[in-house]
Order: structure tokens, then sequence, then C-alpha cells
């Protein structure tokens, strides 16, 4: 039994395999850096809401899926994709999908992404635009 496995079949299969091996040493990379890629996210987004807010997220609040972290505060959704901070909101008109903001990087960033901006499907029309007029 054990010569049958340590035969030459199992050598060619193994041969076989050279080709993709650095395949399998970039995604055994990637695996073995998954806690820390979520952990650094945890970190980097619960920072950057602080930094914005003022508000202390826990690391157990924070989604994350080792490439980009998700958090809510106060009912308003961030999000951290390739270090740039995001708010994510649904369509202003149907109240439905999700829409990225702007990349934030200041306070004043964090304003417009939250009065200004107004993510809305290309079928859903925003009709308070008419207020306008007022003005
Ligand atoms: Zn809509």
């Amino acid at each position: 039994m054990q010569d049958q496995i340590n035969g030459t079949t199992g050598l060619a299969t193994l041969e076989g395999m050279q080709p993709f091996s650095w395949q399998a040493a970039a995604v055994g990379e990637y695996e073995h850096s998954l806690p820390t890629r979520h952990a650094e996210l945890r970190t980097d987004l619960s920072a950057r809401i602080l930094a914005l807010t003022g508000r202390q997220i826990s690391p157990q609040e924070i989604y994350t899926d080792g490439s980009l972290a998700v958090a809510g505060v106060d009912g308003v959704t961030f999000r951290l994709h390739h270090h740039s901070l995001v708010l994510v909101r649904t369509c202003t008109y149907c109240g439905t999908g999700h829409f990225e903001g702007p990349k934030m990087s200041s306070l004043s960033d964090l304003g417009y992404a939250l009065s200004t901006w107004r993510p809305l499907h290309e079928d859903c029309e925003d009709y308070s635009a008419e207020d306008l007029a007022d003005f």
C-alpha cells in the first residue's frame, strides 16, 4: 500500500501540477493574510469613522470580507474599499437599491455626501428638484 502511494505515478501527478503552483502559492498567501486583512480593514474603517463623526465603532460592528469593510453609524452606512471611504445610500426617490457615493477624505466631503448627493435609479426622477423654484 505504502509503496504504491510513493510510487512514480504520484510523482508524475505532482509534476503535472507544477504550472499551477504559482497560483496555489498566491492563494495560500491570500488565505494566510486574511486575518490580518480583516483586522486592518476594521482598524482603518473605525479610525476614519471616529475622525469624521466622533463615534467609536467596535470591530465587532464592522463587516468585512477581506477586501471591503462596511459599518453603520446612526443609520448611515460607511464603506471602505481599496482605501476609499464612501457612503452607501438608497435611491432618493424610491428608497431601494445601494449606491456608493463620492470618495470622502474630509468632513466637508461627508457633508456633501449627506446633503447634496442624491443617488437615483435611472428610471427614478427626483421631483424635489422643483423646490429650486422657491429660490
Ligand atoms: Zn429608485
